[in-house]
């Protein structure tokens, strides 16, 4: 039996264009470290800017920085409290939302602890942020707004130009976790007016590890990582040379995917999953907005379910899906962005997270819609007899 992987939000297989790059780079003559002065240092540096110029430009800001990272999780956590931290004697408050992603709601936690303000902005039932609560959340000892692009477990996209404009009508500085949505939905980080964007290279068909925060000209960030002048300064430590080729290989495929339908091709796939779904397994719902949603991904509740059982019993049957994020599977917690969402407990318990990409096949959603159905069925929990059938 094929498996079928419904779970890219999770991490993506590496795109085959990527796969070429990082096997010609592997191959070839670049292998030096791009701090050296000598002839294969200079070609390592030279392929580590022209990836970071690539990818500025995708990103809409050629003159903005972009400092090479571990991936979004070091992003994140550099954002957050970098800015924070640069500009410590100006205020000591933060807003952020209440379904960050935890690389941010850590960062901000461990700020807390030392002294630090944290306002969490909360969100509807579909998972958006209201501006206007950013905005009056915002005080005069405010350093940082962050909220999240698209949301990594019901894909919501949250209104990021409005929560950046109340950010900058009060002189605050805006991040904003773009790791489930770069590569996926157009971002324009100049007419967003965004100062901060976190990415990350294995969402999007790119290798794991690698990634990256673009940071506006003359914002102020303190480095997390000290040790030498390597990124400006700002993050210390020899160039992940190949995952930072393997992330502007990826952004590339995603731009070109962009360009050719990628995203709408994905989202009909989706569309028909979620129709599919809905349709065959009663009482079944779909968590997160109906069309400010990232293209690829499906958040469903099926009543009467457990959602760590129907993973187990949907591997079983060679669906790979995910219960919330993958980075807080194995908790027993339930979702933090399910319940920031006011959901009733049920419908968290039984929630299933599916996220398409650039290699799901209609086929993949054609038998997913056999499986699924059938699977759910079987573990079903039995419903308490009530009262008028005893
Ligand atoms: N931010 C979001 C929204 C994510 O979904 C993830 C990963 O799941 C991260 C940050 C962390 O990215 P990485 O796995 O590259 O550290």
């Amino acid at each position: 039996m094929k498996a079928i992987y419904l779970d890219y939000n999770a991490t993506s297989p590496l795109r085959p264009e990527v796969r070429r790059t990082l096997t010609a780079f592997l191959d070839g003559e670049a292998w030096g470290n791009p701090s050296s002065l000598h002839a294969l240092g200079r070609r390592a540096r030279a392929t580590v800017e022209e990836v970071r110029a690539g990818i500025l430009k995708t990103l809409g800001d050629p003159k903005g920085d972009l400092l090479f990272t571990s991936g979004g999780t070091e992003a994140d956590n550099f954002a957050v409290s970098g800015v924070v931290r640069a500009l410590q004697g100006r205020g000591n408050h933060l807003v952020i939302s209440s379904v960050e992603h935890s690389a941010v709601l850590q960062a901000a936690q461990a700020l807390q602890e030392e002294g630090f303000r944290v306002t969490q902005v909360p969100v509807d039932s579909e998972g958006r942020v209201d501006p206007r609560e950013v905005k009056e959340a915002i005080t005069p000892r405010t350093l940082l707004v962050s909220v999240m692009h698209a949301n990594n477990e019901v894909g919501t996209i949250q209104p990021i130009r409005e929560i950046a404009q109340a950010a900058r009508e009060r002189q605050v500085l805006f991040h904003t976790d773009a790791v489930q949505s770069f590569g996926k939905v157009p971002l324009d980080v100049r007419e967003v007016e965004a100062d901060l964007v976190s990415l990350s290279a294995h969402k999007i068909g790119g290798p794991k590890g690698a990634g990256a925060l673009y940071v506006r000209q003359g914002v102020r960030i303190r480095p997390l990582l000290r040790g030498g002048p390597h990124e400006r300064n700002l993050r210390a430590g020899t160039e992940g040379v190949l995952g930072i080729i393997g992330l502007g290989a990826a952004a590339r495929s995603a731009l070109v995917g962009q360009r050719d339908g990628e995203p709408e091709r994905i989202r009909g796939l989706r569309d028909r999953l979620e129709e599919g779904l809905l349709r065959q397994v009663p009482g079944a719902v779909r968590n997160g907005h109906a069309t400010q949603r990232v293209p690829n991904t499906l958040n469903v509740s099926f009543p009467g379910c457990d959602g760590e059982t129907l993973l187990m019993a949907l591997d079983l049957a060679g669906v790979c899906v995910s219960t919330g994020s993958a980075c807080s599977s194995g908790s027993t917690e339930p979702s933090h962005v399910l319940v920031a969402m006011g959901l009733p407990e049920e419908r968290i318990r039984g929630s299933i997270r599916f996220s398409l990409g650039w290699d799901t096949a209609e086929e993949e959603i054609d038998e997913a819609l056999e499986r699924v159905p059938r699977v759910v069925k079987r573990v079903r929990l039995p419903r308490p007899p009530s009262a008028d059938s005893q």
